[in-house]
């Protein structure tokens, strides 16, 4: 059995917390022996950082979703700089921008949703803590706000999905591309070349639980820590690299790029 770190998993969701205690069991069973738990909103960093705190292995990170740009107001920044002194996250994140989201609407506007991306890389730069980010439709805009910004802190791109190029110019800014369940669908075509053409030393495993369902899951039924050895699976056969190479590389990618021990 591998050991594996899930990077990106929400924990802290209702549908993953009504499996429990069996699913962590199950995590442990499967290799899967750390978790990053990512940030969405305000009113869930109370839940999500107590959370955390009940296990040394479910490693906090907070940050303001873009999701949820409608619903972040000025106080919450002050809020999240006051919970990232005070708690200690790993990382700040989930933040980012996505533009599928309905750009039309002014709660999500690229002006808006940028202008909490920027206040919360300066956060990140200011406490020296790298970021997850999320992107969709947006990899080209991030990569030049990082660069405008000058964010050297690093992070992951999590759930990535764009071009080889763009990869890699995140992974110049010190990124590691997250890499997730839609790998297990014979579909994806594209994000399965990327999975190929990616360095090693450039990706790291999650599976974005509860969300992302992977290859053959009921329709419905959440996403689950416990099943990323199946993400490890397909980029094993993808790569044609051993399991325990990609194990390695991808968890010391994790342990590095984030700073855990
Ligand atoms: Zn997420």
């Amino acid at each position: 059995m591998h050991q594996l770190i899930d990077s990106h998993c929400h924990w802290d969701h209702p549908r993953l917390q009504s499996l429990q205690p069996h699913l962590w069991r199950s995590c442990l069973d499967q290799g899967v022996g750390q978790l990053v738990v990512p940030g969405t909103q305000k009113a869930l960093f109370a839940q999500q950082i107590s959370l955390c705190e009940q296990h040394p292995c479910w490693h906090l990170a907070l940050g303001l979703h873009p999701y949820f740009s409608d619903q972040h107001i000025p106080q919450h920044l002050t809020d999240l700089a006051d919970a990232i002194h005070h708690y200690k996250p790993i990382a700040v994140g989930e933040i980012g921008l996505d533009f599928v989201l309905d750009i039309e609407l002014e709660g999500f506007s690229i002006a808006h949703q940028e202008r909490w991306f920027v206040a919360q890389v300066q956060l990140a730069q200011q406490t020296k803590l790298p970021l997850i980010v999320h992107s969709r439709k947006a990899n080209d805009r991030l990569g030049q706000l990082l660069r405008q910004l000058k964010f050297d802190q690093g992070g992951i791109v999590h759930g990535f999905s764009g071009s080889v190029q763009q990869a890699e110019k995140f992974i110049q800014l010190g990124f590691k591309i997250g890499l997730g369940g839609s790998l297990t669908y014979e579909r994806a075509q594209a994000m399965r070349r990327l999975a190929q053409a990616l360095p090693l030393t450039g990706i790291v495993l999650e599976t974005d639980a509860p969300d992302m369902p992977m290859a053959g899951q009921g329709k419905g039924q959440p996403n689950r820590p416990d099943m990323l050895p199946r993400v490890l699976a397909v980029l094993a056969e993808l790569r044609r690299e051993s399991l325990s190479e990609i194990a390695m590389q991808t968890v010391a990618n994790t342990l590095d790029v984030l700073r855990l021990k």
